[in-house]
């Protein structure tokens, strides 16, 4: 794809726009030509410019959209198929600085926020004021714009869906520099198209968003988790099914290998309460108060007793939960820091058929001379497979990390999966979405990418890939 590189004039332009706030060259720091997956390759954009308006945003927009110049957003950057680099150079739009909370509104029940905000802040914030907002993604100190744009989902999805289910209305800037506003503080909206919906999950490559109005809950006033030990992985997804149809409404339920585990505590240098099983299932539940609480943790437990669990430990203080929840949120950190490098899947499967991918996916790790960890939403279906590189022939590794990553999308598919749950596509996992996507729809994702972007220059190679204009 050809596109302007930025010159003296065009560096001239922003600067009078953006000030001190825009880089170029050797003042761009490395941190901004990748994202957290450094395998997926390293790119130099031409500018770096830290916005901090709405209107600022606009301007810089319409202006690479006249000159043809390629623009990349960015949040944090801690996305994991590399969503935020600059792969053709250009402009890296970062929203890091619009991190601001414009409004908590009690009585709509939600917050306006600014998209460079960080999720750790706003829960934070929220925590404060006894309320709540559910979608919970490992990594704290993304932003809320980078966790609408990749639909983040994360533990608490089970019971509570994800970032789609809370994002009512946004501020965007389309590449042409129109500020839309779409949506509103509303419960209901058969208003039309609904450009919310599309630009959720779009990846930067439709618009840029700038401010959006979340749907936030009370806090729930009880909430326990329970560690339940099983006999092999087979056996502890194997139950999953059954958990989620008895109707004790779960908030999260997530399955972990032992190795993994391990792995944490060299990473963490804390252990979780107890590791003597092969695999394990932590479950949490929330209730209204702590009666309701236990009443349904003990129906689980017992259930979970005649499905086969060695066992059922409590957790129902925040001390207690903490030794839980913490090692899980860090398992990715871990298993990257033990590896050289690592290449990531993160497929996600029907419930039903957790099952069967787990048993195909412990199968192959046991057949393969390559480290497999794995571990995954069980309860949604999202599974995060982690092929590590732990040194030797690099291009060996990397031709039969490719073979791998094969049969587990070709599996995926077969269960009547998808490429993403959570993570998005960025440019990683372009060439794998075309085989799960039928040709009709992938054109209208082409036709969609065109209408609102038809010069290419949003986020250009990203999700779709290249198209021609
Ligand atoms: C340790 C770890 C754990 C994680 N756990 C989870 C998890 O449980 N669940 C989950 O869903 N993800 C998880 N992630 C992935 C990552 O945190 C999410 O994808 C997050 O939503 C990215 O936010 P960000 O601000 O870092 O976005 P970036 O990485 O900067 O960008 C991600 C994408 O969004 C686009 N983008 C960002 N901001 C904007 C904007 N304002 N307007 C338009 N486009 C924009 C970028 O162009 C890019 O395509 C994890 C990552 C790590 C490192």
């Amino acid at each position: 794809m050809n596109f302007k590189t930025p010159d003296h004039n065009d560096l001239k332009y922003f600067k009078q726009l953006c000030g001190d706030r825009v880089f170029a060259g050797e003042l761009i720091k490395e941190d901004y030509t990748h994202d957290e997956m450094k395998i997926y390759g390293t790119y130099m954009p031409d500018v770096v410019i830290e916005a901090e308006t709405t209107e600022e945003v606009a301007e810089v927009l319409k202006y690479c959209n006249d000159y043809n110049i390629a623009v990349t957003p960015r949040g944090a950057g801690t996305g994991l198929c590399g969503g935020c680099t600059a792969l053709y150079g250009g402009v890296l739009l970062s929203l890091i600085r619009m991190n601001r909370v414009l409004e908590i509104d009690r009585k709509n029940m939600t917050a306006t926020v600014q998209a460079g905000l960080l999720l750790m802040d706003f829960i934070d914030l929220l925590t404060a004021e006894k309320l709540f907002y559910p979608p919970d993604p490992g990594e704290k100190s993304a932003t809320l714009g980078g966790n609408v744009m990749t639909n983040a989902g994360g533990m608490r999805a089970v019971r509570y869906g994800v970032t789609r289910d809370y994002v009512k209305a946004m501020t965007a800037v389309l590449p042409g520099g129109e500020i839309i506003h779409t949506g509103g503080k509303l419960s209901k909206n058969s208003s039309g198209y609904c450009i919310r919906n599309i630009l959720i999950g779009s990846e930067g490559t439709l618009a840029v968003v700038t401010e959006v109005i979340l749907k936030i809950l009370p806090r729930p006033e009880y909430g326990m988790t329970v560690l339940v030990p099983f006999g092999s992985i087979k056996k502890a997804v194997s139950v999953v099914a059954d958990i989620l149809s008895a109707g004790l409404n779960p908030t999260a339920v997530e399955f972990m290998q032992l190795e993994v585990l391990g792995l944490v505590r060299e990473y963490l240098g804390k252990s979780f309460p107890d590791s003597n099983a092969p695999s394990y299932l932590l479950i949490s539940i929330d209730a209204e108060d702590e009666e309701t609480g236990w009443k349904r943790i003990s129906k689980l437990s017992a259930l979970l007793m005649d499905l086969g669990a060695e066992d059922v430990f409590y957790a129902d203080t925040d001390e207690r939960k903490e030794s839980l929840w913490t090692p899980r949120g860090a398992f990715l950190e871990a298993i990257k820091s033990s590896s050289l490098e690592m290449d990531e899947c993160d497929v996600v499967v029907p419930v039903g058929k957790v099952e069967e991918f787990v048993e195909f996916l412990s199968d192959l790790a046991e057949l393969t001379p390559l480290r497999i960890n794995y571990f995954g939403h069980a309860g949604d279906g999202n599974l995060h497979i982690y092929i590590c590189y732990d040194g030797g022939d690099r291009a060996q590794w990397q031709n039969q990390c490719d073979e791998i990553m094969k049969k587990l999308y070709e599996k995926a598919l077969e269960v009547g999966g998808q490429v993403s749950g959570e993570h998005g596509i960025g440019h990683a996992k372009v060439p794998y979405l075309k085989d799960f996507i039928e040709i009709p729809e992938f054109e209208l994702m082409k036709k969609i990418k065109l209408s609102f972007d038809p010069k290419g220059i949003l986020n250009p190679g990203k999700v779709i890939g290249n198209i021609e204009k």
